[in-house]
């Protein structure tokens, strides 16, 4: 209930039942305190991100791990999207799988 008693959206009945648990469960108003904090912390994130933040992320990234990660071929790769690739994989194997069916066996022989 703490998100809704925080708005201040919380009905009547419930509020009040909620502050008298409050009022005797020290447990409660320290777990409200720290969700107070939490969404405080929150509400003063909600300004966008700048615009160079991803790029030296990744440049950070690629730094600290040697050029493993975010490097050149990182970017060509991405520009593959994942999907058609899996999408492609399947497809070539259900290829194969039906040609193999239908195929006549190669380098068994008849008696
Ligand atoms: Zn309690």
């Amino acid at each position: 209930m703490f998100s809704d008693f925080v708005e201040g959206t919380l009905v009547a009945r419930d509020k009040s039942a909620l502050e008298q648990h409050l009022a005797a469960c020290i447990q409660c108003r320290t777990d409200l305190e720290s969700f107070r904090r939490a969404v405080g912390s929150l509400g003063k994130l909600k300004q966008a991100a700048p615009p160079r933040f991803l790029p030296d992320i990744q440049q950070q990234i690629y730094k600290r791990s040697h050029g493993r990660f975010f490097g050149r071929r990182w970017k060509l790769f991405g520009r593959i999207p994942f999907e058609w690739v899996s999408l492609a994989t399947i497809i070539a194997m259900l290829i194969y799988y039906i040609a193999m069916l239908h195929g006549t066996p190669v380098g068994v022989r008849g008696p």
